[in-house]
């Protein structure tokens, strides 16, 4: 399967763009005929804003973020430290909550949840991948790739856990133990941990932040072949323009907003960005 088709250039990435719910309803409350089909989000907020503290203290760490995921993309979050990358990415998957604003996974939004309904959710639509490993250091490769499945009580699909393992290339080392392997072999397993229960959304911060660039390029390859080849979705935070040269869109945040975006990113049209942004 290959859910990235070079010939597809609709943005999928709207930043601001006004969704098509919105602009089909008039103030009368009639539809307009045909209304602009909305672009297939994986996950994508409305408005999102995240104030932390109160008063002469507060911080707005996101300011009015509208932006889509697109289903079966790789998109890659970039900007200054302290500019909102993980509050973002935190918000849309559910781990942090907004001050003001809404944020959907699929059809759901995030907020009309219990805290018991988004643990579920949080556990089978979405994977994570940290800039450390998080592995379990007393069970091997296999037993973490299946751990959430597990959690969950959930019976892995063997044949797509197998499609994973294979494409991530660690056939061979899934009885070893963490510590029996490389960094980037560690991340590895904890990318194909996050593929393994097929989540909607892939959620990466800073994934290659503690390897060397070759273990990096490892995993950007493989996370690569994950959307190109088993349709997964990803959204990655990164400073490193090679690692967003390896997505399709590139986000740049300063303060807590959407400044820019950039389609089919190379380093150097990111690195030209990020110059021009002052970052
Ligand atoms: P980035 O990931 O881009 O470095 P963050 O999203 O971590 O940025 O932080 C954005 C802003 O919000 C920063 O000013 C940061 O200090 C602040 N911030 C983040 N988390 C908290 C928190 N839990 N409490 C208070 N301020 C926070
Ligand atoms: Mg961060």
């Amino acid at each position: 399967m290959n859910a990235r088709t070079h010939e597809d250039t609709r943005p999928m990435v709207g930043v601001g763009r006004p969704l098509a719910t919105e602009v089909a309803t008039t103030s009368s409350g009639t539809r307009t005929p045909n209304p602009p089909p909305p672009a297939p989000a994986a996950a994508r907020t409305e408005s999102a804003s995240k104030v932390y503290g109160s008063g002469q203290n507060s911080v707005r760490a996101l300011d009015d973020v509208t932006v889509s995921f697109g289903a079966g993309r790789f998109t890659a979050i970039m900007g200054p430290s302290g500019s909102g990358k993980s509050t973002l990415m935190h918000c849309v998957a559910g781990l942090d909550s907004l001050s003001s604003g809404r944020v959907f996974v699929g059809e759901v939004e995030l907020n009309r949840l219990s805290d018991r309904q988004l643990t579920v959710l949080r556990r089978t639509q979405l994977g994570f991948v940290f800039q450390a490993f998080n592995l379990i250091p007393t069970l091997n490769a296999e037993e973490n790739i299946t751990l959430p499945m597990t959690l969950a009580g959930k019976k892995p699909d063997r044949a797509w856990v197998d499609s994973v393992i294979s494409t991530v290339g660690l056939a061979d080392r899934l009885s070893h133990r963490p510590s029996e392997l490389s960094g980037g072999q560690q991340q590895r397993v904890a990318v194909a941990r996050a593929l393994a229960s097929r989540p909607r959304v892939i959620f990466a911060d800073e994934p290659t932040g503690n390897l060397d660039s070759r273990s990096g390029s490892e995993i950007l390859t493989f996370m690569r072949r994950a959307v190109d080849e088993l349709g997964q979705t990803i959204v990655m935070v990164t400073h490193d323009p090679t690692a967003a040269s390896y997505s399709d869109d590139v986000l740049f945040l300063t303060d807590g907003r959407i400044v820019d975006h950039l389609a089919q990113p190379t380093p150097q049209r990111v690195l030209d960005k990020m110059k021009s942004l002052g970052a």
